[in-house]
């Protein structure tokens, strides 16, 4: 468990001084392995339903003192917070690319460690002034948000320090203590992160147990837990709702999706092949809100492909500490597998590979090569479920009504893009996709101060901005 006890070294800066703060030193540990290499990166400690429980205990303790801060002084503890993770960013993003897989360069680890720094910065940044609703002299009604107590922050394995930061941020600006479970997958990234926030924070404030799904599962049921913040899968957010519903929990629940792109025929292939290619493939493919099914008309679908089999030949893959790769390796066997047997199934289908769908089963790490498959029907398994990997389908349209209904015929809606040269065509488009996001030109970029959410079962609650602090408040109004 990461306390104040065990933090506040000058060495945080060090890859290595970072893994010895956060090596357990008592309790059972298990080994985490490098995905690019099969290497051991480090120990993480296996935490129980006992450290939830204490963890809960010194997280109620230390929130009303925090809370009693007000938003200024909250702000300026959470900028100096911010101030750590600069200092310790290249260290931060050593282990994030050792344990995640994901390169120092390009959209990955170092990009990574400055978004948690800028999310940090802008939630404390961001004013939450009370609002008056009415003032007519008969009525005066006002609406403020009182903290909640202590989050439970719950997250995945692509993004773990990022997605975490998203979680915690708000939470504390708002006046609350967090429990963070971290994915088994990627522990590590998430205890040098809050070990490194904790130089700043009060003791306690913030926790990380690290555990299974059984920690997962005790932080949903825990009556001392007003809300959790969940990121993950569709499958798991649903056993959330029903675990969190004897305790009426507030939930924002940011789950999977299954993006698609439509490019229209004004659309210039040449131009937006480099979008769409980091799109679909911002870290290595494993992205929430990353394209994932892309529909190109008839009329430039060759050219795209084309264009986007060029821009896909030239990015380098390869193991992440290498300066020279922006793609790495699947963060774990389990998802190297999905990906293949979708591939697989796209090629037994007779689809075309333009590249890539020929992973080398001998190499070391779990690396599938980036692949790019046309003429692949709607129906599909690479079209119809979420690879989340380095593997787009690319599928060929005529008709703009019959493509929007095929974009919008999944039951997930995270994400969605329109590609034109014609802006106001583009934005017409854009306004009949049953997503949370429809991105024009582009896809997937998120900003700390524009709300982001999914539709249909990728989730509902909104996170960033001022809707998002709202998120980690409970509102009340004040009528009188
Ligand atoms: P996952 O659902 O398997 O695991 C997420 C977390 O939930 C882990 O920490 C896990 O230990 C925990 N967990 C498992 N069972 C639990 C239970 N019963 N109760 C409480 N917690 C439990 O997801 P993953 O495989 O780590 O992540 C990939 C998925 O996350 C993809 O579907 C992806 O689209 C989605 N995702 C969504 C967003 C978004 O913002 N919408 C962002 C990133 C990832």
């Amino acid at each position: 468990m990461t306390t104040n006890d065990t933090l506040a070294t000058p060495t945080l800066d060090t890859f290595e001084g970072l893994l010895a703060a956060i090596t357990p030193t008592t309790g059972e540990t298990r080994e985490i392995l490098d995905p690019a290499t099969g290497a051991v990166v480090g120990l993480a400690p296996v935490h129980t339903v006992d450290d939830l429980e204490a963890a809960i205990i010194a997280a109620t303790l230390a929130q009303p003192a925090w809370a009693a801060l007000g938003h200024a002084e909250r702000s300026a503890v959470m900028v100096r917070a911010a101030d750590a993770i600069d200092a310790a960013a290249e260290a931060l993003a050593q282990l994030l690319s050792r344990e995640q897989g994901k390169p120092l360069n390009g959209p990955n680890a170092r990009f990574e460690v400055g978004g948690a720094s800028a999310w940090l910065r802008t939630a404390a940044a961001t004013p939450l002034d009370s609002e008056v609703l009415i003032d007519d002299g008969a009525t005066h009604a006002a609406i403020t948000y009182r903290p909640i107590g202590v989050v439970g922050a719950i997250g995945p394995w692509n993004w773990p320090m990022m997605i975490s930061i998203w979680q915690i941020a708000p939470a504390l600006r708002m006046g609350n203590a967090v429990v963070v479970k971290p994915s088994e997958y990627t522990p590590l990234s998430v205890l040098a992160l809050v070990e490194v926030l904790n130089q700043v924070l009060p003791e306690g404030l913030v926790t990380v147990v690290s555990g299974g799904r059984a920690i997962g599962a005790g932080l949903a049921v825990h009556p001392g837990i007003g809300k959790v913040m969940f990121t993950g899968s569709t499958a798991t957010g649903k056993a959330i709702i029903k675990s969190s519903a004897d305790t009426v929990k507030r939930l924002t629940l940011e789950l999977g999706g299954n993006d698609a792109g439509i490019v229209l025929p004004d659309a210039d292939p040449e131009a937006i092949a480099e979008g769409l290619f980091w799109g679909a493939f911002i870290n290595t493919g494993q992205t929430c809100a990353a394209l994932k099914r892309l529909y190109v008309h008839d009329d430039i679908y060759d050219a795209v492909c084309d264009a986007l089999t060029a821009v896909a030949a030239k990015m380098p893959m390869g193991v992440g500490i290498d300066e020279n790769n922006v793609l790495g390796p699947l963060q774990n066997k389990a998802q190297f597998d999905i990906v293949a047997g979708l591939v697989q199934s796209a090629k037994d289908s007779g689809a075309r590979v333009l590249i890539g769908g020929n992973p080398d089963l001998e190499a070391p790490g779990f690396f599938y090569p980036t692949t790019l498959i046309a003429d692949i029907d709607d129906d599909n398994p690479l079209v119809r479920e979420e690879q989340f990997g380095p593997a787009l389908p690319i599928i060929r349209y005529t008709d703009l009504d019959d493509v929007i209904a095929r974009a919008n015929s999944v039951d997930v809606g995270l994400g969605g893009s329109v590609w034109s040269s014609d802006l106001v065509a583009a934005r017409a488009v854009a306004a009949r996709l049953e997503t949370g996001t429809v991105w024009i030109n582009a896809h997937g970029a998120v900003h700390p101060m524009i709300p982001f959410g999914g539709a249909k079962q990728s989730g509902y609650g909104l996170e960033f901005g001022v809707e998002g602090l709202k998120a980690l408040g409970v509102p009340q109004v004040i009528n009188g």
